[in-house]
C-alpha cells in the first residue's frame, strides 16, 4: 500500500542533490510517498503521484527520524544524588558506574526490561527512529549476556561494553578482567553486532583497550570506542588506527587527532548531554567539521552523566554551545548517526531509504533548537511498522 504525505511545508531529506544544495536538502512544499516501509517518492506537492492513502500535513516540517548511536538503555536504579553534587562544584571521574553495576546486577530481566521500554518510548517520543543500545552495567559474563540479550529486543545496533570499567571484584587485578573480556566474556555475548571500550583516564588504557578491539574484531563485532571524555589519553589515535566506526565524546582532542580523524571513515560521535550533566567544558563542534570530520550527535543516555533522552535537546546544546549551525546538527542527529552505525537505510529520506521519519509542529525544522524544552514531534513514523506515536501527551 502507497501512503502520500503531503503538504509538507519543509522536508530535510539530507540528499546534497536536491533543493538549494544544502547537505540537509531542504525542500519546500513536499511531498513523500511510502510504500512498503520504504520511501518510494520525494518532491514537489504540487506534483505529487497518487497513493492509496493521503495525509495533509498542513505545512509541517518533516524531517529524518533521529539516528541515536550511543544509549546505555538498559539499567537500573538512578543517580541523580550525584548530580546535583556535580552541580554544586564535585567533579566527575567515572567512580559512580559501580553503582549502577549493582543496581543492574540485582534488578530481575523483567524489571530491567520495563525500565529500558520506558526510555525507549521517550526516545521515540522525540523522534529517534533507529537507537543503538550497549551493555555494561553488569560487568560479569552471565550479566552482560543478559544486557546483550535485552538490548536485542529493542534494536539490531546492540553493543558489547563489558569494558565500561573494572568491576569491584576484580581491583588489583585488572589483567585478569581485560582477559575475561575479551575471552569468555565476549564469546558469550556474540550475538552484539559492536563492541565498544571505554578508554580513558580512570577506565581501560590504550592497551587494554587495544586487547579488547582485536579480539572483538576476530569475534566478527564492529567497533566502536568511548574515548577522551576525562583526558586525552591518545584514544583518538587508537579508534583510527582500529578502524572504529565512531570514537564518542572527543571531549580532548588535539589537531593531530583531527587530522587524522578527518582522513578515516572513524565518525566523531559528540555527546553535549554529557558535558552538560558533568558541567564540563563542552568540545567545539565546529573545529571538528572546520577539520572535515564526519561529526554525530547522540544522547548518550545513562543514568550517571547523561540521562538525557530527548534528542532535540542534543540538537539544542550543539547548536547553542558547541558552534554547529542547526541544518549541521540536525545532519548530525540523522545521517551523523546513520554514518556512526555504517548505515546506508536511515538517517535520509531518499528514494529507498526507510521511511523513518518525524513530523513537527512546527513549520521549520530548526524550531527543535530554537524552542528548548518543547517536544514539537507530533507524529513519528518507523519504516514497516507506520506511525508508532502521534503526540507524548496520548503515548
Ligand atoms: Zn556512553
Amino acid at each position: 500500500m502507497a501512503t502520500l504525505l503531503t503538504n509538507i511545508g519543509e522536508l530535510l531529506t539530507n540528499d546534497p542533490g536536491v533543493g538549494e544544495g544544502s547537505p540537509v536538502g531542504r525542500l519546500r512544499d513536499a511531498a513523500l510517498v511510502v510504500e512498503d516501509g520504504r520511501v518510494a517518492w520525494v518532491g514537489s506537492a504540487a506534483r505529487a503521484p497518487d497513493a492509496d492513502e493521503r495525509h495533509d500535513l498542513d505545512g509541517a516540517a518533516v524531517v529524518p527520524g533521529f539516528v541515536d548511536s550511543h544509549t546505555h538503555l538498559i539499567f537500573a536504579g538512578e543517580r541523580s544524588d550525584e548530580f546535583e553534587a556535580r552541580m554544586a562544584g564535585a567533579r566527575y571521574d567515572g567512580g559512580g558506574i559501580a553503582r549502577t553495576v549493582e543496581a543492574t546486577r540485582a534488578a530481575s530481566t523483567q524489571e530491567l526490561r520495563e525500565a529500558s521500554a520506558r526510555r525507549l518510548r521517550e526516545l521515540r517520543a522525540g523522534g529517534v527512529t533507529t537507537v543503538e543500545v550497549k551493555s555494561g552495567y553488569a560487568l560479569d559474563t552471565e550479566g552482560e549476556a543478559r544486557l546483550v540479550d535485552l538490548a536485542g529486543e529493542i534494536t539490531g545496533e546492540v553493543t558489547f561494553l563489558g569494558a565500561h570499567v573494572v568491576p569491584r571484584e576484580f581491583a588489583g587485578r585488572r589483567q585478569d578482567y581485560v582477559e575475561l573480556v575479551a575471552g569468555e566474556m565476549m564469546a558469550r555475548c556474540a550475538s552484539a553486532k559492536w563492541t565498544d571500550v571505554f578508554c580513558d583516564e580512570g577506565a581501560f588504557d590504550l592497551d587494554e583497550a587495544r586487547a579488547v578491539l582485536v579480539a572483538a574484531r576476530a569475534a566478527g563485532h564492529g567497533l566502536r570506542l568511548h574515548a577522551n571524555q576525562i583526558a586525552d589519553i591518545g584514544a583518538v589515535g587508537l579508534a583510527v588506527e582500529m578502524d572504529c566506526a565512531s570514537v564518542d565524546h572527543c571531549t580532548h582532542v588535539n589537531d593531530e587527532d583531527l587530522e587524522r580523524l578527518a582522513a578515516s571513515d572513524t565518525v566523531a560521535t559528540l555527546l553535549p548531554g554529557a558535558e552538560f550533566c558533568t558541567r564540563s567544558p563542552y568540545p567545539s563542534a565546529r573545529r571538528f567539521l572546520d577539520a572535515g570530520v564526519t561529526v554525530a550527535l547522540a544522547t548518550d543516555c545513562n543514568p550517571g552523566t547523561s540521562y538525557v533522552t530527548s534528542m532535540s535537546f542534543v540538537i539544542a546544546l550543539a547548536v547553542r554551545e558547541m558552534g554547529m549551525s542547526v541544518d549541521e546538527a540536525l545532519w548530525a542527529a540523522t545521517r551523523g548517526g546513520a554514518a556512526a552505525l555504517r548505515r546506508e537505510d536511515v538517517g535520509r529520506l531518499t528514494v529507498g531509504a526507510r521511511a523513518d521519519l518525524a513530523v513537527l509542529d512546527a513549520p521549520r525544522a530548526a524550531h527543535l533548537a530554537y524552542r528548548p524544552g518543547a517536544n514539537l514531534v507530533s507524529c513519528v513514523w518507523i519504516g514497516d511498522l507506520g506511525v508508532v506515536t502521534t503526540s507524548v501527551v496520548n503515548s
